[in-house]
Formats: C-alpha cells, sequence, structure tokens
C-alpha cells in the first residue's frame, strides 16, 4: 500500500492498495490502515511508470563495455587517438568496441586511419547515427573477409576496402559469434529513472530477439515490459504481458533509399497484417520520401515517424493531414545542439526536433531516448524539452519549449498509441508505477532523476531509493 500520495489531477492526497500486479482501490486518504507493506508518501506525487517510446536495448547494453568515440569526452583528433592507446595497451588482446563517433572528432576515418593509430588489435567504431561501422585491417581479418563472403554494405574504393561498413550489424553478430549481452545492468537504470517500460525499436529484430527479451524477463534481469519492432519474422512470437509486439520498423536512409514501390508494399503488406509502421526519418529528404509512401500506401491507424528530426512547415502540415504520430528525442537538442549550430543550415535550425508546433497541429507527440545514442535518462530530455538548450547554453527553437507537465507527457502514453492517451492511476489498472520525492509543484522546477524514489511494474518494486 502507498498512503498518503499525491495523483496529477486529484486534488486531494490518497491511498493505494496494490494487489495481484495491479492498483487493487485507490481512495482518499485515510489516518489508519492495516496492510502488510506501507509506504508513506508523505504528499510527494505518484505517477504511472514511465515509457521510453523509443530505445534499442541490446545496444544499449552492448555500449556499457565500449570505448566512447565521440563528444563530449572526445572532441579532437587527439583526444580519440589517446583512447585508442589507453585501450591499446590494455591486457586484453581482444577487439576494441568504440562507440559515438562524429566527424567533427578527426573527419571521415577509414581502415588507413585506424590502422596507423591502433595497428595491433581488432577495432571497430561505429558512426554516432547507429549505421555505420569503421573497421581496421586486423578486424577485416579476424572476420575473416575476402572477395568472396564481403557483405554488400562493406564499402570498396577502387577494389579495396576501406574498412567502412554500412548496416552490417547482423553479418557482424555472425561473424563475430557474439553473445548477446546481459540486460540487467540497464534494466536497473532505467527502473532508477521511474521507467516501467520500452519500445525497443531496432529493425532487425526477429525471432532470436524476441526470445531472449523473453528469457531475460523470466529470468529477471530484464524488469521492464517491452514493445518490440521489428522484421515481418517476429509476426508469429507469442506475446505475454510483459512482452508485446510492435511496429514494423522501416530504417530510411537517405544515401541509400529504397525504391518508392517497394516500400510502398512494404507498409501494405505490414498493414495487411494488421501491423502498423514506424519510419526513420533524420534528414528531411527522408521524411519527404516516408511521406510520399504513406500517402500512396495509406495510412493505418498507429503508424509513426520516428525522429522527425527536421520537419519544416509543410511537413508538419502533412504529418497532421495524414493522421501519423511522432516520436522525438528532445535532449538530442542538449547532447548535439551545439553541433548541430554549426552543421545545420541556419534557415533549418528552427525546424529541428519540434515539440510545441506539433503539439499546436495536434500531431501526438511521444519521446523515446534512443539510447544508446542518447541519454537514457527520461528527466534530462524532459528538461531539454522545457529548456531547449545546448551543452554550452545557446537556446535552440524557443518557439518549440514545452512546459513540464507537456514534457512529462511525453513519456506517459501507451506503448501501443504513442501521445494519444495517458497511462492513469485507476483501479483494475496495472500497478505500473513511479514515486517521486516531492510534489509535482516541486518537480517540475527540478526536473531530475534524483526525484524518483521508487517503481514498481506490475506490483512488484523494482527499484527503491532507500
Ligand atoms: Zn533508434
Amino acid at each position: 500500500m502507498i498512503r498518503n500520495a499525491r495523483v496529477r489531477g486529484n486534488e486531494f492526497r490518497v491511498d493505494i492498495h496494490l494487489e495481484g500486479g495491479i492498483i487493487a482501490g485507490i481512495g482518499a486518504a485515510v489516518s489508519h490502515v492495516t496492510a502488510e507493506h506501507v509506504i508513506d508518501a508523505d504528499g510527494a506525487v505518484l505517477l504511472p511508470g514511465l515509457h521510453d517510446h523509443h530505445m534499442h536495448l541490446m545496444a544499449f547494453a552492448a555500449s556499457l563495455d565500449s570505448l566512447q568515440c565521440g563528444p563530449p569526452g572526445v572532441r579532437t583528433e587527439a583526444d580519440l587517438v589517446s583512447a585508442l592507446r589507453v585501450s591499446n595497451t590494455a591486457g586484453d588482446p581482444g577487439w576494441v568496441r568504440g562507440i559515438g563517433y562524429h566527424p567533427g572528432v578527426a573527419g571521415d576515418i577509414d581502415r588507413d586511419w585506424l590502422d596507423r593509430h591502433i595497428p595491433e588489435r581488432p577495432v571497430r567504431i561505429q558512426h554516432r547515427g547507429g549505421r555505420m561501422w569503421v573497421l581496421n585491417s586486423r578486424a577485416l581479418q579476424a572476420l575473416q573477409v575476402s572477395h568472396g563472403n564481403a557483405p554488400p554494405g562493406l564499402e570498396r574504393v577502387d577494389g579495396r576496402l576501406t574498412g567502412r561498413l554500412y548496416e552490417g550489424d547482423i553479418w557482424l553478430r555472425s561473424q563475430l559469434h557474439s553473445q548477446r549481452p546481459e540486460l540487467s545492468t540497464v534494466s536497473r537504470r532505467l527502473a532508477r529513472y521511474g521507467i516501467t517500460g520500452v519500445t525497443d525499436t531496432t529493425p532487425a529484430n526477429g525471432p532470436d530477439e524476441w526470445a531472449y527479451f523473453h528469457q531475460s524477463q523470466v529470468e529477471g534481469e530484464l524488469l521492464q515490459r517491452v514493445r518490440v519492432m521489428g522484421t515481418d519474422a517476429i509476426q508469429s512470437c507469442q506475446e505475454n504481458g510483459l512482452l508485446t509486439r510492435g511496429e514494423f520498423k522501416v530504417h530510411l536512409l537517405e544515401s541509400l533509399l529504397p525504391d518508392l514501390d517497394t516500400l510502398c508494399d512494404d507498409i501494405a503488406s505490414a498493414h495487411a497484417a494488421g501491423r502498423s509502421v514506424a519510419i526513420h526519418c533524420v534528414t528531411l529528404t527522408e521524411l519527404v520520401f516516408a511521406l510520399h509512401a504513406l500517402e500512396a500506401a495509406g495510412v493505418r491507424s498507429g503508424d509513426r515517424i520516428e525522429h522527425a528530426s527536421v520537419c519544416p512547415p509543410d511537413q508538419l502540415t502533412a504529418i497532421h493531414e495524414l493522421g501519423l504520430r511522432v516520436v522525438t528525442q528532445p535532449h538530442f537538442i542538449a547532447e548535439r545542439g551545439d553541433q548541430y549550430l554549426t552543421d545545420v543550415a541556419a534557415r533549418e535550425q528552427p525546424w529541428l526536433y519540434r515539440a510545441a508546433s506539433f503539439l499546436t497541429e495536434s500531431v501526438p507527440l511521444a519521446a523515446g531516448s534512443d539510447a544508446p545514442f542518447g541519454d537514457a535518462d527520461p528527466w534530462q530530455a524532459m528538461r531539454a524539452a522545457v529548456e531547449r538548450r545546448t551543452a554550452a547554453g545557446e537556446v535552440m527553437g524557443r518557439a518549440e519549449a514545452l512546459t513540464p507537465e507537456q514534457a512529462l507527457r511525453l513519456f506517459l502514453s501507451p506503448p501501443h498509441s504513442p501521445g494519444v492517451g495517458e497511462f492513469t492511476l485507476t483501479a483494475g489498472s496495472p500497478a505500473d508505477l513511479c514515486l517521486l520525492h516531492s510534489p509535482w509543484e516541486t518537480v517540475r522546477h527540478d526536473l531530475s532523476c534524483e526525484q524518483v524514489r521508487a517503481t514498481w511494474r506490475g506490483g512488484e518494486l523494482i527499484y527503491d531509493s532507500g
């Protein structure tokens, strides 16, 4: 039982009984209670558990053991070289796995660049966007690449491999026979943020990933409910209360756009199978292409645009008219804003990671961390949505700022309907809860994960700040 809590939308303090994984009762706080376990909220706010609408659980888990190769820790070529040197002298002769690389650090690095600085060990460094790896010669050797078996995404210039591998995650994993990373560390971190559910938006998710999520939940490693996007191969996977099938994920890449008809066919067949689609759009070209395809193929309720990173007025209107939803990453303004200020044309800057304009146009809007490509802390994302401040302190797109309440709601809509509807705490609903340390009037001025006191998923306490 949680007593003496404030629930949003309710003026008075309430007591909440949890039983059998659900909220069994909620009523005005009384002075005497008899229950086995009682937590006194002391007037602090009790929220529904937060849902991260866009993340990559396994990549997030793998990132914990990886070398950071981009800002803020690594900003210059010299920083990167010294980070690689340090990992080179580590006792383990195995792979160096680098992540978060941005060309602003040392340009378009390739195999030769890596060979100059770290020739002795196999190295793979992932570009910040997650679409490209750069491999050194040792890595190509370890992966046993030959002319016959090189995957299509491995770039060649004049017949020679440059070490750049595009869209090669599935091939990499099969060549490396890599173990899947354990999920308990990231899952516990998410619980500490008050997160009780995530949508895993990895396009390549198939039955193996589904089975791994299931096993991790059964073994208590993975505490959150997971909505799994992925290929059509998960169509027949068995759903349960913790694991549900999400949208068919389409990962557009501006430089490798599919045939428009092919994309339309993919959308139509997902719809025919009763699934909505989620289309990754970070560039304007990708967004325009996706909107054309959706217009031609038809929209199913629940179709969503991931990121909508650059959204000019015409496309914003089209998103509204087509009845699409948007899942955004407000924290990219805080994490990458200074880079955007130099890389993105001034004309496009007001259209970056818009938020208030979507709400004004009645476009359902929700948020996801995109971890490991963005920070997994939803409270930082909420703060960024309110402040729109870059790391260096510049304010970007002030007109797109949200109120703290709007920012919170980005994480409160149900997984199947981002931006539409809201979890509420009523009798009979799942006991997925996030108890804070203070009343909302305090929290709204201090959007921080330090405010999270305890988290329950299905009535089970999965985080307690103690
Ligand atoms: Zn993503």
